[in-house]
């Protein structure tokens, strides 16, 4: 199977102009990249354009953020519907820098339903901000998924994928160790098998969090993901082909 690389341009870069550029040189290494699917995210104002620019098949957009409801009097949001004219298949949803701006678990159950009845596929971010002694990060991601997966239909479940991502691995110098996230793929699975049926062994899980040319090969063999959500590295177009490349060594 194919590995999926979510990149997440952020609020990155300033102009249409340095967007085309990156986009072109995102494009060259993903033509390289024969086992990899990937999924880029940039910011919403550019994504049309560069949809509309691009050929080829290897990539898909996302959406880094949508309001909930379909239209209406909320200055400043995009909603699902918008994305998916723009050319948009896929949502993150709860990225932890949303969170962190005030996104609540209630939101984002909302959104990952609104985005599955358009027939997108929600990119449903967990993790914990700090890991504690007492392993209260278990319990936190239960919460997080509990609440994201509410509103799936069961026939559905499946269609989501799960990124674990947690905060103190966010646009650090290192990433956490392959053996733990291989620990917490086995908890998410099960959680969502619990939660949901049988549909949740069919939930893609990804790690984001400092994911680079370095370190992907280990975790995509022994950190039991089927890819990655990436932030620096996809926004830079030599990082991007070494992780490409790392991820063809390792498939
Ligand atoms: C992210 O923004 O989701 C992310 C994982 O960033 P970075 O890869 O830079 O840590």
């Amino acid at each position: 199977m194919k590995s999926i690389v979510v990149g997440n341009w952020k609020m990155n870069p300033a102009t249409m102009r340095e967007a085309k550029t990156l986009f072109e040189a995102t494009r060259k290494a993903a033509e390289r990249a024969k086992n990899v699917n990937l999924i880029v995210a940039p910011p919403a104002i550019f994504l049309r354009e560069l949809k509309q620019r691009y050929k080829g098949s290897r990539i898909s957009f996302a959406l880094q953020n949508a309001h909930f409801e379909m239209g209406g009097a909320y200055t400043g949001e995009i909603s699902l519907a918008q994305g998916d004219d723009s050319g948009a298949s896929h949502v993150i949803i709860g990225h932890a820098e949303r969170r962190g701006m005030g996104e609540t678990d209630n939101d984002i159950r909302k959104k990952v339903a609104a985005a599955l009845a358009l027939k997108m596929t929600p990119i449903l971010c967990v993790g914990e901000k700090e890991r504690t002694q007492n392993a209260e990060h278990f319990k936190l991601v239960r919460e997080q998924l509990q609440a994201g997966f509410a509103d799936v239909p069961v026939s559905q479940v499946g269609r989501v994928i799960v990124t674990y991502e947690p905060l103190w691995t966010i646009g650090k110098e290192k990433t956490m160790s392959p053996r733990d996230m291989h620990e917490m793929a086995i908890f998410i699975r099960k959680t969502v098998v619990d939660l949901r049926g049988e549909g949740g062994m069919k939930v893609k899980i990804l790690y984001g969090g400092s994911v680079d040319g370095t370190n992907a090969g280990a975790m995509l063999t022994q950190g039991d993901v089927c890819g990655f959500l990436v932030g620096r590295a996809s926004s830079n177009a030599l990082q991007l082909s070494a992780l490409l490349q790392a991820i063809e060594n390792a498939s």
